[in-house]
């Protein structure tokens, strides 16, 4: 039931909650993609969400994105010879960036014939924050510029079934979020039918807020505001699930 397309729908919540640099509060010098591009292939969704920023924080992430796109494939061929890897937007991006490529070539071992790599998790962590933090703004019209209450970010095959099956679920909304906000806009009215012992069934309305599918195997998000925290879900090339949860 995942939405493939982002639509740009406009946001009706009150525009002074998200005003100047979504990430430091400075000058909105620039707009920033949530998700960067790095993380999709063309042809691109047609509208992808957009924030503010000034040029400081929007270059200092560029790199860090680049790092973890680069990362993510090179762990998923083993490799980081461009040749071996299979998003050809990344194997250019190798090919373009040598430093990088020797960085992630240094960071790699060999342990009973697996390929590991050493990861820089502090840079992983900033662009995760940031995503995140584009997401709650974005959909949830929050600013979420403290530190989160809990993050986690693993690869999806570490996770149990159990857990795998409770981080895709999609949320079914007790709590509705800032009036006007996108997120409130794209929810879906779902009808849930209960068979009932006297074979009467019952039918109970109930709003479902979705997974949006920016690109199919490649970005994935799901933003929830319950009124006392606020939830980014992100799932990076089904490889890499990312939870940032900030306590109101
Ligand atoms: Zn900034």
């Amino acid at each position: 039931m995942e939405q493939n397309i982002v639509e740009q729908i406009r946001d009706f919540s009150d525009d002074r909650l998200v005003n100047g640099c979504l990430y430091c509060g400075g000058l909105e010098e620039s707009r920033d993609h949530v998700p960067s591009r790095v993380f999709l292939d063309s042809p691109f969704p047609d509208q992808l969400p957009v924030v503010g920023s000034c040029v400081s924080c929007n270059n200092d992430f560029s790199q860090d994105e680049a790092y973890v796109a680069c990362l993510i494939e090179s762990v998923l061929a083993g490799s980081t010879n461009p040749d071996d890897i299979r998003r050809e937007r990344i194997g250019d991006l190798l090919r373009r960036t040598p430093k990088l490529r020797a960085k992630l070539e240094a960071a790699k071992t060999i342990v009973a014939d697996n390929v590991q790599f050493e990861v820089e998790s502090k840079r992983i962590r900033n662009v995760v924050l940031k995503l995140a933090r584009g997401h709650a703004a974005f959909e949830l019209s929050q600013v979420c510029r403290d530190e989160p209450s809990s993050f986690r970010c693993l690869p999806l095959a570490l996770m149990t079934e159990v857990e795998i099956n409770d981080f895709d679920a999609s949320d079914v909304v007790c709590y509705l979020g800032e009036i006007g906000s996108r997120g409130m806009q794209r929810m879906l009215v779902a009808q849930f039918n209960f068979a009932s012992p006297d074979e009467t069934d019952s039918t109970l309305g109930a709003v479902i807020n979705d997974w949006i599918d920016v690109q199919e195997n490649r970005y994935r998000y799901l933003a929830i505001d319950d009124g006392n925290d606020i939830t980014v879900k992100i799932v990076i090339a089904e490889y890499l699930a990312c939870e940032v949860v900030w306590t109101k």
